[in-house]
């Protein structure tokens, strides 16, 4: 079968994905055999795929983090083939062969039914940016933050996890003011729910002081670094921050300012190991609470072979929303 591989490169070479003939047997053992219909390109994706970034851990690897398909043979009474699944992470892609490729075995833990009423294509095109949005709207609602606390800031806006956080925070009624760093994306970024635009630039070049005006009853952060530690010093009295993300960097140039003066919250979010339940807790309400139509209206699709340029646009931040990579 034909796949995007990345293979163990020359001393002194980047490890980058190249297209070639994948033997079954080069996967490794498991207990379920996926038919993969579906992938996406995420921005680890990118990383993994150009070699940007030491992403992928084993070689041969294929990346692909996120796989949408159909159960074609199990030894675990958990699934059986015909079943539609999906699976997010898990170190697909990193540390185990992941979906750019017609065929994938995985751990039948790793496996979501695919929810009643969304297709596979819908799935993929939530992925994981869509799932880990959620997790960050759920991670907000345990600290028990509401729409009535005041607006809500979701930056690397015109993202993957961005585009997503806007539809799913909008739809539960909360003001989104949409950080991005382009502003020909206003149209877009408004169609999802945003009701303010704010430049990346005003928080891009860190925190001026520890504590600034009060302005976000919280925040939704896919940069990182001195974004971060910037719109941390305007989040109200008692507000939190979901931060999942390092798309400016993965450093955190920060006061404890607005920890200890404001009760501030960080609260981390991790897609890659989250437990079963937390995802099947996400999985079923992006179901019924992501706008189908918005959705569509974030994502693109490609082939397999168009995921080597995607990979690149993606770092390049020039991705909008989601893409689905359409594999067999
Ligand atoms: P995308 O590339 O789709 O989105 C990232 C967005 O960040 C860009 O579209 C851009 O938004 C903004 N951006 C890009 N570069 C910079 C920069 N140098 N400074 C400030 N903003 C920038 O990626 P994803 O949505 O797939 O992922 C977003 C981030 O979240 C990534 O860092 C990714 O690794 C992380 N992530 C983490 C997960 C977890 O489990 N914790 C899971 C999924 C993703 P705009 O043009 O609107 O400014």
């Amino acid at each position: 079968m034909q796949a995007l591989v990345v293979d163990k490169p020359e001393a002194g070479q980047t490890a980058r994905a190249a297209f070639r003939d994948l033997a079954e047997s080069e996967l490794p053992d498991g207990e379920v055999l996926v038919r993969v219909s579906h992938s996406t390109v995420n921005y680890k994706d990118g990383l993994a795929v150009t070699g940007r970034a030491p992403v992928v851990r084993r070689f041969p690897m294929v990346p692909g983090i996120d796989l949408v398909g159909v159960v074609e043979a199990s030894s675990s009474p958990a699934v059986k083939p015909g079943d539609a699944v999906l699976a997010n992470g898990w170190g697909m892609g990193e540390t185990h062969p992941g979906a750019y490729a017609p065929k994938a075995r995985v751990k039948p833990e790793w496996l979501v039914p695919l929810p009643a009423g969304m297709a596979p294509e819908e799935a993929a095109a939530i992925g994981t940016a869509g799932y880990t949005a959620m997790l960050c709207v759920m991670a907000l609602e345990r600290h028990g933050l509401t729409p009535d606390r005041g607006p809500v800031l979701v930056t690397g806006a015109a993202g993957g996890v961005g585009s997503v956080t806007i539809a799913l925070l909008s739809a539960l009624g909360w003001y989104v003011a949409a950080s991005t760093g382009r502003p020909e994306e206003q149209g877009y970024l408004e169609s999802l729910g945003a009701k303010e635009i704010v430049p990346r630039d005003r928080y891009a070049g860190g925190a001026a002081r520890p504590l600034g005006k009060e302005v976000w009853a919280a925040a939704v952060d896919t940069v990182g670094s001195k974004t971060l530690a910037g719109l941390l010093t305007e989040i109200r009295y008692g507000g939190a921050v979901a931060a999942c993300g390092l798309a400016q960097g993965m450093d955190l140039p920060a006061s404890v300012a607005p920890f200890i003066l404001r009760g501030v919250a960080l609260l981390g979010v991790d897609s890659v190991m989250a437990p079963r339940a937390l995802r099947l807790e996400a999985w079923s309400r992006l179901a019924q609470q992501l706008d189908r139509g918005k959705l569509r209206a974030m994502t693109t699709t490609i082939g397999l072979r168009q995921v080597p340029e995607t990979a690149e646009a993606i770092l390049a931040g020039r991705v909008r929303g989601r893409v689905v990579v359409e594999i067999g």
